[in-house]
C-alpha cells in the first residue's frame, strides 16, 4: 500500500508538471492551436501576399533613394527602425511615415536583447516607441529583436508591453554587400504566399534589386502589403 501510495503521488506530481507545461505552452502561444499570439514570421500561406521589411534605419545615406524606389513601384514597406537613429534623423523618420509606410520597433540602441533582463528589454522597446510618439508616428506594435534571436525573457517583455514579435521568413542577407542579382535570385526563389522578406535600409544593392523583385512577384500574382496587413489577414 505504502509503495502504491508513493507511486500515486509520483504520478500526481507528473500529471501536475504536465498540466503546468501545457498551461505555459497555451499561455505563451507557440504551441497553441489558435493564431500564434506571440508574433509573426509569415502570413497566411494561402494568400499571395508578401511584405518587404527594412531594418536598421533610418540612415543618413540611401534613405531618399529607397523611399523613391518604393514610391515609384507603389509598394508599402515595413520599416523596423532603431530608436536612437529615428531620434537623430527625425525628419527622415517622419518622411517614411508620411509616404505611407509602416514603422515598427527594432529597439532603441540595437543590442542583443537575448542577453538583457526583462526590464532592460522593455526599456529598449519602450524608448523606441517613445521616439515615434514624439515624432507623432503611431506606436509600433511589432518588435524585431536585433539579429532575430529571442528567448522567454523577450516573449515575457513583449507580453507585458502588449507588443508582438515581428520576424521574417526570407533573409536576403543584403547587409553583407551582396550584389543586386543575388538578392533578386534569393527573394524570387524563397518567396511563398505570406512571406516576410528581410532587407535593410540604406543598402544600394537592395534599392537596385527592388524593381525586378516587384515586377516578377506581381507577374506571379503577388500583392505587396505590410506586416500589420499580414497579421490582420490571419498569421499562422
Ligand atoms: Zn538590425
Amino acid at each position: 500500500m505504502y509503495r502504491n501510495g508513493r507511486r500515486l503521488r509520483g504520478l500526481e506530481r507528473n500529471l501536475l508538471a504536465a498540466l503546468l507545461v501545457l498551461f505555459l505552452c497555451v499561455e505563451w502561444g507557440p504551441l497553441s492551436d489558435e493564431r500564434a499570439r506571440w508574433g509573426i514570421a509569415s502570413g497566411n500561406p494561402f494568400v499571395k501576399e508578401v511584405a518587404l521589411t527594412f531594418d536598421d534605419g533610418p540612415r543618413d545615406r540611401g534613405m531618399p533613394e529607397l523611399l523613391a524606389a518604393l514610391r515609384r513601384l507603389d509598394v508599402p514597406g515595413t520599416f523596423f527602425l532603431v530608436g536612437k537613429f529615428a531620434e537623430r534623423y527625425g525628419p527622415i523618420t517622419k518622411s517614411i511615415a508620411a509616404e505611407g509606410h509602416e514603422i515598427e520597433n527594432h529597439s532603441y540602441t540595437h543590442p542583443q536583447l537575448t542577453t538583457l533582463w526583462v526590464e532592460k528589454i522593455m526599456r529598449e522597446a519602450e524608448r523606441c516607441n517613445e521616439v515615434m510618439n514624439n515624432l507623432a508616428i503611431r506606436t509600433p506594435r511589432f518588435l524585431r529583436p536585433p539579429g532575430g534571436g529571442f528567448n522567454l525573457k523577450i516573449f515575457y517583455a513583449l507580453r507585458r508591453m502588449k507588443m508582438r514579435m515581428g520576424l521574417w521568413s526570407v533573409n536576403t542577407a543584403d547587409y553583407t554587400g551582396r550584389p543586386a542579382h543575388k538578392i533578386i535570385a534569393d527573394v524570387l526563389r524563397g518567396v511563398r504566399p505570406g512571406s516576410i522578406v528581410l532587407m535593410h535600409s540604406g543598402v544600394p544593392a537592395t534599392v537596385e534589386a527592388l524593381p525586378a523583385i516587384v515586377s516578377e512577384l506581381r507577374a506571379r500574382g503577388y500583392r505587396f502589403v505590410t506586416v500589420q496587413d499580414l497579421w490582420n489577414g490571419g498569421a499562422i
